[in-house]
């Protein structure tokens, strides 16, 4: 019997065909969901809170612990409707739209890592005095170290400029900061500008907008 012969290569071509299967549907079941409907007015937190909610129990706190899409890193998780689910290399990690899907899956890598630092950022936040926080939020890139998110090197340092406060990355970061402290404010007020123009979120052309922070770091090495 010819086809016996075959047979063994016909089930590991299966497996295979199967493990990959199990990724694609993993993704699949938003198909419905309209493309880019969003309006530029800024998402309350009730509204948010009631899209986070959504979510199955289950995921929640990691959605939670995650808070900003990997993608546009700018815009919370909750501010586009209740955020999706994708799975990389068997992570669940959030993104806030489907327009944002595609591109978490073809950098996987790259998504994991930033889901990573968001985690951490998000924890480091949230040590700072409750009415700091969306303060530290609308903010959310130090003025001194470029593309330096707040709360990736421990909990932000805060500091009154002329009657305004200002978060920075680090303690090694103040003295630059109170140098020039027209320029410091100056900055702050560009990077507020620059946020808000990403966290609405329109269209398709936003994600080089946001991601611009990640790149002009140059301590930022990718392989
Ligand atoms: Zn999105
Ligand atoms: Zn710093």
């Amino acid at each position: 019997m010819k086809t016996n012969r075959w047979f063994p290569i016909m089930l590991i071509v299966g497996a295979c065909t199967l493990s990959s299967l199990s990724i694609t549907v993993a993704f699949s079941d938003d198909a419905a969901k309209p493309g880019h409907d969003h309006k530029a007015e800024k998402p309350s937190d009730a509204k948010i809170k009631a899209a986070m909610a959504k979510l199955p129990e289950s995921d929640r706190s990691a959605a939670a612990a995650q808070r900003y899409c990997p993608m546009m890193d700018t815009v919370r998780l909750g501010a586009m409707g209740t955020p999706l689910k994708v799975l990389i290399d068997g992570k669940s990690v959030f993104v806030c739209c489907s327009g944002c899907k595609d591109d978490a899956v073809e950098h996987g890598k790259e998504t994991l890592a930033k889901v990573a630092k968001l985690k951490k950022s998000a924890a480091a936040i949230a040590k700072l005095p409750t009415a700091d926080q969306p303060l530290a939020e609308t903010q959310l890139f130090c003025p001194i170290e470029e593309g330096s998110r707040l709360g990736s090197m421990g909990t932000p340092v805060k500091l009154m400029l002329d009657g305004k406060p200002v978060f920075l990355c680090c303690k090694g970061c103040e003295d630059s900061a109170r140098e020039n402290t027209k320029m410091t404010l100056a900055k702050v007020e560009e990077i507020k500008k620059e946020n808000a123009k990403a966290g609405q979120h329109e269209g398709h052309d936003h994600k080089h907008g946001a991601a611009d922070h990640e790149h002009k770091k140059g301590t930022a090495t990718k392989k």
